[in-house]
């Protein structure tokens, strides 16, 4: 046995206490986690499947090392000191891939890039291929936003932008690329018009749709290199696919509260985002940013990051992340580097792939399973309309408003009259409620947690309980428009 250190990441930590390490005894890998989770329960069903495998969206490193790689895997021997870390999928001289042109450069242009055109590593030659390239960012939120403006700076000649969405006033405090004047507009028309202030040189291609199995191959044809600025995982996966098949670069970022991870997926020199997660989380297992939050300035250093992998990945210069995941601690700044290896049995880039075209993500993630799952249970449980309860509570009417949300989320929005029990202390805490003849009325964000909650009540035999249809979403478009909405 020796006392040796499990570093617990950021998504993980909410069954660890807070967490962020922990400190055991053991002689092995496979007995350090099991003194882990059996510390904390609630980890296990995380960490293991129902056959006890580990999971296979979780990877386990021993001193930046992938256990699966070692010899005797979860029985390899510890030594003091050693660490162990645990990295969770988070809902990305190489590819001189850019033929040189003669280009002439105007005076304005000599002058613009004058501080590229000086060093050795770009120099005219290096600033012909960024205005030759071709690079396409999927999403124009929170990385694709320094991602595409730095490109864009760069003398990227053309960019093209993938993304459908709206700017919403919560986008701003990390979605640099927009402004305050831009909320309500389409993110694609904000970014264009932000970019070509930046440089009215450059080219920008916008695709304002959904990227789907069915338009990814023709929307991704053409261009050198790709960049993952999404937040979920089929449209990683996606990505991922498209690229290994089409043999172009994936620069892959994501972030989750304070906490990055940068690479660069290329299957023709090195693994691919299956190699590392070959299947997604469950939803609901790992939370998705939306629901966990994210310092406004992460996205910036990780989608700066991810618009220097793709310069030098055009300029052939330094060493790309190829082969190696780069993960970022805000709170410490800390920089780990994880080694990655291409896995020979990887589904899509192995030796012998079962994946030879794009499939449904949202199936492959569960997805739709999810949300029918979803549909269902708020279709199997009483309801009440954000105006009826209203107009109950102004009448005086003996009702109980219980809000599950997480106490952070008060800090946005609330109703005075509810009293708070997150839903992961509901069940525990429902022996609170004594069944009485007072209504019981639940309530969250959009719905979908209080009708989980007014089951749980059901199936504990309380019949006065309804759920708030549309939640406080609801509330703020039917009743009180100056609630605030997230
Ligand atoms: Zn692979």
């Amino acid at each position: 046995m020796n006392q040796i250190t499990v570093i617990v990441p950021a998504p993980l930590r909410q069954f660890t206490e807070g967490r962020d390490s922990v400190t055991l005894d053991a002689g092995t890998v496979a007995q350090a986690l099991s003194e882990l989770t059996s510390r904390y329960i609630e980890l296990r069903r995380h960490l293991y499947s129902d056959d006890g495998k580990l999971r296979s969206f979780v990877n386990i490193y021993l001193n930046d090392e992938d256990i699966r790689y070692l010899e005797g895997k979860e029985d390899a021997g510890l030594a003091v000191g050693d660490e162990i870390r645990i990295v969770p999928s988070i809902a990305g001289g190489v590819a001189t891939a850019v033929e040189v042109k003669e280009v002439e450069f105007s005076p304005e242009e000599m002058s613009r890039y004058a501080r590229h055109l000086i060093l050795p590593e770009v120099g005219p030659e290096g600033q012909k291929k960024l205005k030759q390239a071709r690079v396409l960012l999927v999403g124009a939120g929170g990385l694709g936003s320094p991602a595409s403006l730095y490109l864009a700076a760069a003398g990227v000649g053309t960019i093209g932008l993938v993304d459908f969405d709206v700017v919403e006033s919560s986008n701003l405090q990390r979605q640099i690329v927009h402004g305050t004047r831009d909320v309500g507009r389409p993110k694609l028309e904000s970014a264009r018009d932000r970019l070509l202030d930046v440089n009215p040189g450059i080219e920008i291609e916008g695709h304002e749709v959904r990227l789907t199995s069915h338009n990814a191959l023709d929307i991704l044809s053409g261009y050198d290199i790709v960049v993952d600025g999404t937040d979920n995982f089929p449209t990683r996966y996606l990505i991922n696919d498209a690229c290994v098949l089409m043999g172009i670069p994936n620069v892959y970022g994501s972030i989750f509260r304070f906490e990055g991870q940068v690479s660069v997926f290329y299957a023709k020199q090195g693994p691919c985002y299956r190699c590392l997660y070959a299947e997604p989380p469950p939803p609901g297992l790992v939370p998705s940013c939306a629901e966990g939050g994210v310092l406004g300035v992460l996205p910036g250093i990780i989608g700066a990051l991810q618009a220097n992998e793709t310069l030098k990945l055009i300029l052939g210069a330094g060493d790309p992340l190829v082969g190696r995941l780069l993960l970022f601690d805000a709170l410490r700044v800390r920089f780990r580097e994880l080694k990655l290896r291409k896995d020979p049995a990887c589904p899509i880039c192995g030796e012998n792939p079962t994946v030879k075209e794009l499939i449904d993500y949202e199936v492959f993630c569960g997805i739709r399973e999810a949300e029918a799952e979803g549909r269902r249970l708020e279709a199997s449980v009483p309801v009440i309309t954000a105006p009826e309860l209203k107009a109950r509570l102004d009448a005086g009417d003996p009702i109980r408003v219980i809000d599950v949300r997480e106490p952070s989320e008060l800090n946005i929005s609330r109703l005075d009259e509810a009293e708070l029990i997150p839903l992961k202390e509901f069940p525990a805490s429902m022996a609170r409620l004594v069944q009485s003849n007072e209504e019981i009325v639940v309530i969250c964000r959009s719905g979908r947690r209080s009708a989980y909650a007014v089951r749980l009540l059901m199936d504990a035999g309380f019949s006065n309980a309804s759920n708030l249809t549309g939640g406080l979403l609801a509330w703020s478009d039917e009743v009180d428009p100056t609630m605030a909405k997230y």
